[in-house]
């Protein structure tokens, strides 16, 4: 088919490896072309070619209250007046830096960066200079971002595409990434009794959902607290996803953890570039300028990034019940509506679902890791993706990825899509 979008494609591809910027936008694992985006508003997304969708991805997690909310771009246009970038400290940094910490008691000091990747690498350099020690652990499927110690067995694009390392990692490198099963306490306790005392840091997705959206089983997150304490090594929450979007403090609140280091991304930045790490205050004085580990941003604790973000925060935070109560009844209410369906029409599946974040699973397996996420019925997925949206409703391109809700899905938005939820399993 000829349309504008795969014209404007066709072109991408002359001047962008693969015509993306990132690799899971190229629609490789459902099979076809991407569209490209005029605008947005709410929770609708408009195409070149004047196709509408509802859309279930956000911008892969930051647009919590939709596309271009009024208060957001109000108070990107309203600082921007006063200029965009300074390299000089700057107020909005520092009401930023004290939100968090109000809101994450784990987190005492805080700094910001302009993606998770940094943020991840980051508290991982850190962790490694505070404990004098290299070797770290991570679980399969979990997606860190794209640095080299944590492209090792990761989910999200890596995963989609079939290469959960990747080329041009030093084999030294991943060599001290220690991958585990998620879920599996016996694995875990044996690598602490063999090599604890060399172990950095513990680095986990609160809730993995890079990977479907895998919950922890009972007791194993307190696990993780305990082993490392017990050892000596970090506990490295990567809450990039999760963090101010299942509560104000994230899965540590909703969980009664209190990790050593926490990353955050998406969600706080407003939909601008945006990352933070933050933790214990021993822990944090040990970066530069106080400390000996390195780090640094041109960008970091931009003005624009830092108003926009407080902004987003400060919708959420706000009302009785307030936005993240709001958007749990959302998330269950779709939930529920998602579950019915699929048993009244006899297809077999598993659905996830936290507050606003929602996996559909085509396999009635119990999902505890990423093994399990891996067996489902991926043709029937492919099928049901592009039914969903020729029908106008635009869930992720691969069935590894967590879909998401924000405050401007409305019930009767939720309950059209499950319409067309209704309409695509018939026409496949
Ligand atoms: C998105 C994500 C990252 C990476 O953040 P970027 O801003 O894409 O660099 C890291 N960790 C988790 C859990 C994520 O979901």
């Amino acid at each position: 088919m000829s349309t504008l979008s795969s014209k404007l494609f066709a072109e991408a591809k002359k001047y962008i490896p693969g015509g993306v910027n990132s690799p899971v936008r190229a629609f490789k694992n459902v099979g076809g072309e991407p569209f490209f985006v005029r605008r947005a508003k709410g929770c609708r997304v408009t195409d070149i070619d004047g196709k509408t969708y509802i859309d279930f991805i956000g911008s892969w997690g930051p647009n919590i209250l939709g596309h271009a909310p009024v208060e957001v771009t109000n108070a990107i246009h309203h600082v921007a007046k006063d200029g965009i970038s300074f390299g000089i400290p700057n107020p909005h940094e520092v009401d930023m830096a004290k939100t968090i910490t109000q809101w994450v008691p784990s987190v005492e000091k805080v700094r910001m960066t302009s993606s998770g990747t940094e943020a991840t690498m980051s508290a991982i350099r850190l962790a490694r200079g505070f404990t004098k020690r290299d070797y770290i652990v991570k679980f399969d499927g979990c997606y860190h971002g794209h640095s080299d110690s944590l492209l090792v067995a990761a989910g999200s694009g890596a995963l989609t595409h079939g290469e959960p390392d990747s080329a041009g990692v030093p084999k030294a490198f991943a060599e001290k990434t220690i991958v585990l099963s998620y879920n599996d306490p016996a694995a875990l306790t044996k690598i602490f009794e063999e090599k604890g005392d060399q172990i950095a840091a513990i680095i986990v997705e609160s809730y993995p959902a890079n990977a479907g959206l895998v919950f922890p089983k009972e007791g194993y997150l307190d696990l993780l607290s305990s082993i490392t304490k017990k050892y000596g090594a970090l506990l490295i929450f990567d809450e990039v996803m999760t963090g101010f979007r299942l509560g104000k403090a994230g899965v540590q609140g909703l969980e009664n953890l209190t990790p050593d280091i926490s990353c955050f991304g998406k969600v706080i930045g407003g939909g601008l570039p945006v990352g933070a790490f933050g933790g214990r205050a021993d822990i944090m004085d040990f970066i530069a300028p106080l400390g000996p580990v390195y780090q640094a941003g041109t960008l970091s604790g931009n003005p624009l990034a830092m108003a926009a973000g407080l902004s987003q925060l400060h919708v959420l935070s706000r009302g009785t019940p307030d936005g993240f109560a709001q958007l749990d009844a959302l998330g269950k209410h779709f939930a529920a509506g998602i579950r019915s369906l699929l048993t009244a029409k006899g297809v077999p599946h598993s659905v996830n679902q936290v507050g606003s974040m929602f996996c559909i699973y085509f396999t009635d397996r119990e999902i505890i890791n990423v093994d399990d996420v891996m067996k489902q019925d991926m043709e029937f997925f492919k099928k049901f993706f592009w039914a969903c949206l020729d029908r106008g409703v635009y869930i992720a391109p691969s069935p590894y990825e967590t879909g998401f809700l924000s405050l401007a899905h409305s019930i009767p938005d939720l309950d059209d899509t499950l319409t067309v939820f209704e309409e695509a399993l018939a026409a496949i």
